[in-house]
């Protein structure tokens, strides 16, 4: 536990104005620099976005007249802050594979003539990022390591990097004589725990800021066929301000290419930035964004995580977040100014799917790890409860009740309920104790599974429901009583039923032994113990299925 924190002094605070230009430090931003400066402690730091963990890792080289190493994923941010603090007058640099100069940078770093370095995780644990700490050691120039989006070390985080798994070696290379501060937005206790022992930290302080952003309002909505027709909803209804600075979010590259072709023939300035363009496009089309060139970029969830701008106004997932984790982080990078700003997703049953294959080179505990973080963003775009409280409660699951300051502009369903006098949202079929009754649809479902005993996946299951043909019914089992009864509902209800149907253990899937690392994975779906007592008493009882858990 923390020890109380004492004022700080007239120095720092004068170096705080002098270098950093600001009249105060924020309450926690105090208690890291004080437990680095003084005590010289490790840390653990949960901090939301755009609370000012910068400062954490640039003040205390410069109060000391030492150096911060601050580890880094991504060379684009580097050169970017590098520039902001040499502007700032402090001497800065980065060192990543393949810079050129690296030689006589690293002579200066020695020397102790740079307040703050940012080295990327594979530079810190190769070989010339080992014969560089051996140097340090020496030169004792080092006032800080810090570690940055320190959640990648974590193969139960969302962003697990391997050169991040290696940075312990920091540790062992300096032993105790510099503190070690790992810094992250998102961090769940497991996620935590993880980076405090990988990355050897010693009895480290923890410091949270909690998650809460206030400023960020929440909405879930059906993705139609279009973007531009859904997004024209919303933006008609007044509720959606498709003005300011945007990131859409997209799943796959081929999207993100779709979505900025749709947008630009609607007349909106937008460029797409995924992994296939070449670092200098990449730096552009940045560029270009940062400078308000461009109104909206179109990103890949995997290669978003490089756009820094504190005013975006709005962000939009098209295609479901992969999980909760991921969604924070991404709707993170929206209002980083404090100002009131959006975050919009549109999902489809099928971007499950999409998900999965994602999942599909994964095995055992990991498999299984991120497949219930899955099923939890599924659970969240379909909630009707607070959405702020949701996600909190993902990352503090001792909370009770909603977030500190309740928002003004919370969420599409605190919205709706507020509009319509406290009533809960309405969906057809939904009756007055938040249930929702299948009826008769999820009986056929659960017959038609049945009736395969296990042989097939949901797709196949759909199709004859629905009376496709395909060469792997016998002629006999299209005579089955089920065989097209499901024509009258779209084969995405039936997915989304089924996908319910799952989660409620009425269905229970089961992986196919030809699955492989890589590979879409072939899922077979048979009855599970819940469906197997409804089905012995099918009419006397009927699935109700609370949407409200
Ligand atoms: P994070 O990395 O936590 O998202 P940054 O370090 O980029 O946040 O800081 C977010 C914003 O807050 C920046 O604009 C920064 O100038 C501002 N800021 C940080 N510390 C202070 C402070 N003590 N007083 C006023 N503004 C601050």
């Amino acid at each position: 536990k923390m020890t109380s924190t004492p004022d700080p002094q007239q120095n720092h605070l004068d170096i705080l104005r002098k270098h950093f230009g600001h009249a105060k430090f924020r309450p926690m931003q105090w208690e890291i620099i004080y437990n680095i400066i003084k005590l010289k402690r490790d840390g653990c730091v949960i901090m939301a976005t755009g609370y000012g963990k910068s400062l954490c890792y640039q003040f205390p080289p410069v109060f000391c007249n030492g150096t911060s190493l601050v580890i880094t994923p991504l060379i684009s941010l580097m050169e970017d802050q590098t520039l902001a603090l040499e502007a700032a007058n402090i001497p800065a640099c980065y060192l990543g594979a393949g810079q050129s100069g690296q030689g006589n940078k690293m002579d200066k770093l020695v020397q102790g003539d740079y307040r703050v370095v940012y080295l990327t995780p594979e530079f810190c644990t190769g070989d010339i990022g080992a014969n560089l700490f051996d140097r340090l050691l020496v030169s004792k120039t080092i006032t800080l390591v810090a570690i940055d989006e320190a959640h990648c070390v974590s193969q139960w985080g969302h962003d697990f990097r391997h050169s991040y798994r290696r940075l312990g070696k920091i540790r062992d290379k300096l032993g105790y004589s510099v503190p070690i501060l790992a810094l992250t937005a998102t961090a769940t206790q497991q996620v935590q725990n993880d980076i405090c022992s990988s990355l050897k930290l010693r009895n480290p302080f923890r410091i949270c800021s909690g998650f809460d952003r206030p400023n960020l309002y929440l909405a879930v909505h059906q993705k139609g066929p279009s973007i531009i027709n859904d997004l024209r909803r919303h933006m008609i209804r007044g509720e959606m301000n498709f003005a300011g600075p945007t990131i859409v979010y997209c799943p796959t590259k081929k999207a993100t290419e779709n979505v900025a072709k749709a947008l630009s023939d609607y007349g909106v300035s937008c460029r797409y930035y995924h992994a296939d363009l070449n670092a200098k496009l990449r730096k552009e089309v940045h560029h270009m964004f940062v400078r308000d060139e461009i109104q909206v970029i179109v990103a890949t969830v995997a290669f978003g995580m490089g756009i820094d701008k504190p005013d975006v106004r709005l962000i939009i997932h098209y295609g479901a977040p992969k999980d909760m984790e991921s969604y924070y982080q991404e709707v993170g990078r929206a209002g980083r100014d404090g100002l009131q700003s959006q975050c919009y997703s549109y999902f489809s049953a099928t971007d499950f799917n999409t998900n999965q294959y994602f999942l599909s080179n994964l095995t055992g505990k990991a498999y299984e790890h991120r497949r219930t973080a899955m099923l939890k963003m599924e659970q969240y775009l379909q909630s009707r409860q607070c959405r702020r409280q949701f996600l909190l409660s993902h990352f503090e699951p001792d909370r009770l009740k909603g977030p500190d300051t309740p928002a003004e502009n919370c969420c599409d369903n605190c919205t709706f309920r507020r509009a319509h006098g406290n009533k809960e949202p309405e969906v057809d079929g939904l009756k007055e104790d938040g249930t929702y009754d299948f009826g008769e649809d999820a009986e056929l479902l659960l017959s038609a599974v049945n009736f395969f005993g296990g042989r097939f996946g949901i797709t196949m299951i759909i199709t004859f429901l629905c009376g496709g043909k395909n060469a792997k019914f016998r002629e006999s089992e299209m005579e089955n009583e089920v065989f097209g009864k499901g024509k009258h509902k779209p084969k995405e209800w039936w997915r989304g039923l089924g996908r319910i149907l799952l989660q409620e253990g009425y269905l229970q899937e089961v992986a196919s032994k030809y699955n492989a690392p890589g590979k879409f994975p072939m899922n077979t779906i048979r009855v599970g113990k819940r469906g197997t007592d409804f089905l012995h008493r099918i009419g006397k009882e009927k699935i109700s299925v609370n949407l409200y858990p």
